[in-house]
């Protein structure tokens, strides 16, 4: 199953990410952790996106792409795979269709989630991630046992640059401009599947299973 998780920043996409690949066994593509392993790293992709990402805007369609690429035609792809954070913008949801059909594969279904901003605001500000295993947690809808350390590994808890009020707004305004016209694009091919992500995560979760079936 060839699956695209779309929705704002904050919304839940990655929360219902590590579901949705426990339940159907496909590799979990977030090029948004990608960009984040990059800049941990210091490689030069790191070097090129971080300003980028800390502003809170897209980095450009080109990088992006080709990231996307190499990765989809890896071995761990070949029966599937979740795209979450990509596509943001048009021209890359273009660029996926056409490598995709090189390939003669499609996408099978878009789940598009959605919350209205104060909830993207607040979901977004309270998130903390491990900085050894990724875990993702929230203040006050997902708290740790122990303050700020991840109940998974032990590791610490911090929250993402770009998790910042201003920033955030930034991010919900990119998505207004860029990335909510793939709403149409996918509802236009008959692929898209909208949940309600204001419900309990288990919920939404349950909602996604329920339309994929
Ligand atoms: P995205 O990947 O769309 O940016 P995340 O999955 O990282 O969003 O979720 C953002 C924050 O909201 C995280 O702290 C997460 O724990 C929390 N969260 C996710 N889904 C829900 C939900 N249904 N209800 C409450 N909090 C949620
Ligand atoms: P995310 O982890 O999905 O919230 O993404 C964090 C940031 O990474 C975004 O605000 C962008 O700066 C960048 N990013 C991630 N995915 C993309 C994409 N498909 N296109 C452009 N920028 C992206």
């Amino acid at each position: 199953m060839r699956l695209i998780l779309l929705g704002p920043p904050g919304v839940g996409k990655g929360t219902q990410a590590a579901a949705i690949i426990e339940k159907y066994s496909i590799p979990h593509i977030s090029t948004g952790d990608i960009f984040r392993a990059n800049i941990k790293g210091k490689t030069e992709l790191g070097k090129k996106v971080e300003e980028y990402m800390n502003k809170g805007l897209l980095v450009p369609d080109d990088l992006v792409v080709s990231i996307v690429k190499d990765r989809i035609v890896k071995d761990d792809c070949k029966d599937g795979f979740l795209l979450d954070g990509f596509p943001r913008t048009v021209a890359q949801a273009e660029a996926l269709d056409e490598e995709l059909s090189k390939m003669s594969l499609v996408i099978d279904k878009v789940i598009n989630i959605e919350a209205e901003k104060d909830i993207l605001i607040e979901r977004a500000i309270g998130r903390r991630i491990c900085k050894d295993c990724g875990a993702t947690y929230h203040v006050k809808f997902s708290p740790a046992k122990q303050d700020g350390i991840c109940d998974k590994c032990g590791g610490e808890l911090y929250q993402r640059k770009d998790d910042t009020l201003d920033t955030v707004e930034k991010r919900i305004e990119v998505y207004l401009e860029q990335t909510k016209p793939l709403i149409d694009y996918y509802a236009k091919k008959g692929l898209l599947l909208n949940v309600d992500g204001t419900k309990d995560k288990k919920e939404v979760f349950n909602d996604i299973v329920k339309a994929l079936e």
